[in-house]
């Protein structure tokens, strides 16, 4: 192997050590996590159970990206906040909650609804996008520019007592081919409900499919997406492939003619 051998303060290598221990997960593998940068769109319910599992299992630098700020009714799923946090800016809660528990992590809060224009700023020098957002015209907008950016997202839903999760490599399958142009899906958990289990099992599997791409290039859900039911525990794996009309990275669109 010619990676450079990474820096590791002694209290991180002890952090780490029962990650490291892995035979599928070594030295090289933590520092490619340490080396990387991670976006999360959304820090609800399913972003504050990723950001936390990412920012534990060492990656180096999170943006946290959400303008809501704390409610008591968020408490009942949303893992990072207590009564005291109540009417905080969510994304500077959570921010400092992850800092205290990982002193070294570089972690930036951003309050602010995304547009085009942001989006295309905040994402541009990052490894990973982790969409946990609510809205089919928001997942959309992140689709589009992690692909015009040639940055990998993993995308996650969670209502009610179902999810769906799905990882889009740059060059597609993408989140369109997958749901068309007129979306799925589009209830939020304000208007529609949600157990408190459903967006943190959504959300640990999305931190685990992020640690596989960033540790070790992994992309076991490219091409497919994941169904979790929590009424009857069943787990189906739908497999998707690239529309060649799709507006976004189809053939139509980038190919000479
Ligand atoms: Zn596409």
């Amino acid at each position: 192997m010619t990676t450079t051998m990474p820096e590791f303060e002694d209290q991180e290598l002890l952090r780490y050590s029962r990650q490291i221990l892995l035979p599928e997960w070594d030295l090289e593998a933590q520092y490619r996590l340490k080396q990387s940068k991670v976006v999360l769109i959304g820090v609800g319910g399913l972003g504050t159970v990723s950001a936390q599992l990412l920012a534990r299992a060492g990656v180096g630098e999170l943006v946290l990206v959400d303008a809501d700020t704390v409610d008591d009714s968020n408490l009942q799923r949303q893992v990072l906040f207590e009564p005291e946090d109540i009417g905080a800016p969510k994304a500077m809660v959570a921010a400092q909650k992850l800092q205290h528990t990982t002193p070294w992590l570089k972690v930036t809060a951003r309050l602010e609804r995304v547009d085009q224009a942001s989006l295309q700023e905040i994402v541009q020098d990052c490894t990973l996008v982790l969409d946990g957002t609510d809205n089919f015209a928001t997942r959309d907008l992140i689709n589009r520019v992690c692909h015009a950016q040639g940055i990998p997202l993993i995308s996650a839903a969670a209502i009610g007592m179902v999810g769906q999760l799905s990882y889009f490599p740059p060059e597609g399958p993408c989140y369109r081919c997958l749901f068309g142009e007129s979306g799925i899906d589009d209830r939020s958990c304000a208007a529609n409900g949600v157990l408190a289990s459903t967006p943190q099992i959504m959300a640990t599997l999305q931190a685990h499919h992020a640690l596989l791409a960033l540790g070790l290039n992994l992309s076991p859900l490219a091409g497919k997406l994941l169904l979790w039911d929590g009424m009857t525990g069943e787990q189906r794996l739908i497999r998707f492939s690239h529309d060649p009309d799709c507006v976004i990275c189809g053939d139509t669109l980038g190919s000479p003619l």
